[in-house]
């Protein structure tokens, strides 16, 4: 007879890595599918200031590293695989990956976010060719050349803060006159002189020639346009819940976030959602780690309910 798992996990991010620890600590049999690397989006972030415990910060991939090693060492198995569908039948749910189906009394949603896209001509032409949404990742290309972050929330700001390590200048573009960023990351950046700001602006066009060149600009107050020759530009104006294959077995909200109680259960009994996929005033890492922790508590609790 095929294998009934306590627990699958679906994602490797800092939700889903909290949730494999205490699941695996309370000896429950958990799995963690994770499509791409563990680590989740936290990992791709430079520096971590917020995070309890590292009163000097620490980088994103080293947390995110340490929490991954954290729970293997308390049994967590974590397999590689892209999920497919969930179905269910008598208090059991398949998953189908693209490497094999799983049966399991318990699923945790952990799959997170990724970042939105401009949606402006030569954005698709350009992307990795000088349009990143890693500053991480590619920040040091870009050594003494002027950049562009855009976006007005805590990524933008951090991350452009990032990347004067690098650049020569670093443009934040805004399409607002108020920043969404907590304010001490927007005053540290206040005194940070390679920072320039560009607020009520939009971009209307990527442009280059195989690699970029400039962004068109426009206030929206003055409608004025204008070209601002970049090397690179770095895109952290939001995120989009990765919840696709749920849309028709989950409640999302309207934004595709998933709904959950205040045990963090989903529409589907048996069925807890952690991070930042789930409807959450607030998305940080220690939220991520927390909900993780309670999804897993919640899983043991249905498990005796369900036995
Ligand atoms: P966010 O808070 O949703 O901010 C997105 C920004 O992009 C907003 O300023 C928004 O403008 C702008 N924007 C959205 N769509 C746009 C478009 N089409 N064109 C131009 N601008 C657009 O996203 P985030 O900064 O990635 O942060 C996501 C979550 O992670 C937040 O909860 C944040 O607090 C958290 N986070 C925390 C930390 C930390 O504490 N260390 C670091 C990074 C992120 P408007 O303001 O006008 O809507």
């Amino acid at each position: 007879m095929k294998k009934i798992h306590d627990t699958v996990i679906i994602g490797a991010g800092a939700a889903g890595l909290t949730a494999g620890l205490y699941a695996s600590r309370a000896n429950m049999d958990t799995l963690l599918l994770e499509k791409f690397v563990p680590g989740g989006q936290a990992a791709l972030t430079a520096f971590v200031e917020n995070y309890p415990g590292f009163p000097d910060g620490v980088s994103g991939f080293e947390l995110m590293d340490s929490m991954r090693r954290q729970a293997v060492k308390f049994g967590l198995e974590i397999h590689t695989t892209e999920v497919k569908f969930i179905s269910s039948h008598d208090n059991i749910f398949c998953i189908g990956t693209s490497a094999c189906e799983i049966n399991t009394r318990t699923i945790i949603v952990c799959t997170g976010v990724r970042p939105r896209k401009l949606n402006v001509p030569g954005e698709k032409e350009l992307f990795g060719k000088g349009i990143s949404t890693c500053a991480t990742c590619d920040g040091s290309f870009y050594r003494g050349m002027e950049v562009a972050v855009i976006g007005g929330g805590d990524s933008a700001i951090e991350e452009g803060l990032y990347l004067t390590r690098f650049a020569s200048k670093v443009h934040i573009i805004h399409r607002r006159d108020k920043f969404r960023a907590l304010a001490p990351f927007v005053e540290k950046a206040r005194t940070e002189p390679k920072v320039e700001f560009h607020m009520d602006s939009i971009v209307t066009a990527v442009n280059g020639d195989g690699q970029m060149e400039s962004l068109n600009l426009k206030n929206v107050k003055t409608g004025e346009e204008s070209i601002l020759p970049v090397a690179g530009v770095f895109l952290y104006i939001g995120l989009i819940p990765n919840t696709e294959m749920f849309g028709e077995f989950l409640d999302l909200n309207d934004q595709g976030f998933i709904k959950v109680d205040d045990i963090l259960q989903t529409s589907v009994p048996g069925v807890f959602a952690a991070g930042d996929v789930r409807e959450t005033p607030l998305r940080q890492i220690i939220t991520a780690a927390a909900d993780g922790a309670v999804c897993a508590y919640s899983a043991g609790k249905y498990l005796e309910k369900i036995e």
